[in-house]
């Protein structure tokens, strides 16, 4: 991973390799400036060259992959590469929870008069949830944009392009697989048939899905989209080359056919799920575009890509599928140079406290007592330490997300679990709680079967 480098003043500089920013400080040249992601500042310089930078996001329910990539010709090189992984589920279930207490309190006051009900939401609301990823993810967008000179941030927005699909001079062109447009095809394939296959609809238990002429290339059927759909191998074989009203007429009267012929049914009738209600109202894309490009304010270009695009340019460079590495992907057909041996930085979305004062035990009532100030012994839950424990049981080092507690023994959440019970005098803090907690994770690089698809 490269070392991100920040001048005198504090402006981003190039990133450098891991053992020139290891020189630079023992040299005395350059100090720490943050831990996560690791970033150091020069004492004695002010500004310098500077290179096209490119962010690359590629945002997801669970996790958000985040690239940064080093753009010369039309090579794209992996300088930064992380997981975002957001709260997910946690923020309605805390939300939930708290509503119940709230409640629970009001009810105590029920001599008191109801509130008048005049609250609103406003226009562009957002389920905290989703509202969340996009924050977390614009916030990382920022936060990069501090350490680095970011010339360009490009995310993945849609599944498909609907317009390049609906625009009648490329679908009259025959497509074929493997093109760019190949993969826009199927990703629209498998989006109408919702990932299963148009005829048996996965009775067959075929989990190979493949691209189907419904009427048969070898009798006048044509490459336009209207006449594909998304079959198993199972079915692709059984039909042939028949056309569809003879391959109803042929089929018998097994649980596999009969799901068959309704499918066909479906097929003649040409019912699936239209352009309007696809992937490109997915709200939280469109929202983070949005930010993104009121962050951007002109200064960064922003530009966006599609799924079919991002799964096109990994397919054909043997690319695993990591959200990492796809975000790496997205946009413009570039090739990627990957010099990666070391892990990945995980960031972990946690939050700075919790939506309440108390625990409760399984029946609801309130249980123990939390204290209620947040620091112990210039600790506080989620700064990042190291601990070097010398004596005990619990000898070694830890390093991690720290929980204080009120006696001093405090746990650290590291990368190899959770460690109960370590005192705080053995604790170094590394980083103060920025609401993120950060590990290292390992990433598969290479795939043999990738190249084959291509
Ligand atoms: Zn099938």
């Amino acid at each position: 991973m490269a070392v991100f480098v920040l001048d005198k003043n504090k402006k981003p500089l190039m990133p450098c390799s891991e053992k020139r920013a290891r020189l630079l400080l023992s040299r005395n040249r350059a100090v720490v400036h943050l831990m996560y992601p690791f970033t150091i500042r020069l004492k004695d310089r002010v500004g310098g060259d500077i290179q096209e930078v490119h962010l690359k996001l590629d945002p997801g329910a669970k996790t958000t992959g985040v690239a940064l990539g080093l753009k010369s010709d039309m090579q794209l090189k992996a300088l930064f590469l992380a997981h975002l992984e957001h709260r997910g589920f946690a923020i309605s279930e805390a939300l939930t929870q708290r509503r119940a207490f709230r409640r629970r309190r009001r009810n105590q006051l029920w001599y008191r008069p109801a509130r008048f009900d005049n609250r609103t939401r406003k226009t562009g609301w957002l389920a905290p949830s989703i509202q969340h990823r996009v924050d977390s993810t614009l916030c990382w967008v920022k936060k990069l944009s501090k350490i680095c000179s970011v010339a360009e941030i490009g995310l993945e927005r849609v599944r498909f392009d609907t317009q390049k699909l609906s625009n009648p001079e490329i679908s009259g062109v025959e497509y074929q697989q493997g093109t760019l447009l190949g993969y826009e095809v199927k990703e629209y394939l498998l989006y109408k048939h919702n990932h299963t296959c148009a005829y048996c609809s996965g009775a067959s238990k075929d989990v190979r899905l493949e691209v189907e002429h419904v009427i048969p290339k070898s009798k006048g059927g044509t490459d336009s989209v209207k006449n594909l759909v998304t079959t198993c191998r199972s079915c692709n074989e059984a039909k042939g080359s028949l056309l569809l009203l003879d391959w109803k007429t042929s089929l018998k009267k097994s649980t596999l056919d009969l799901a068959r012929a309704k499918g066909i049914a479906s097929v003649l009738k040409g019912k699936w799920r239209g352009f309007r209600d696809t992937a490109a109202v997915n709200t939280t894309r469109n929202a983070l575009l949005a930010e993104v490009l009121t962050f951007a304010k002109g200064d960064i270009a922003v530009y966006t890509g599609t799924g079919a695009m991002t799964k096109f340019n990994r397919h054909k460079q043997g690319i695993p599928k990591d959200h990492a590495l796809d975000a790496l992907c997205v946009g413009e057909n570039l090739s990627l140079v990957l010099h990666w041996k070391k892990p990945i930085l995980k960031i972990k979305c946690t939050g700075r406290g919790a939506y309440k004062r108390t625990r409760l035990d399984k029946y609801g009532f309130p249980r123990g007592y939390l204290m209620r100030q947040k620091a112990v012994n210039g600790f506080q839950t989620g700064d990042m330490v190291k601990a070097i424990v010398t004596k005990g049981k619990k000898q070694g080092t830890y390093l991690g997300r720290v929980a204080v507690r009120a006696s001093g023994s405090f746990n650290i959440q590291g990368g190899n679990g959770l460690v109960q019970g370590i005192g705080h005098k053995y604790c170094n803090l590394i980083q103060r709680n920025s609401g993120y907690g950060f590990n290292l994770t390992k990433i598969a690089l290479t795939n043999g079967d990738a190249r084959k698809v291509a």
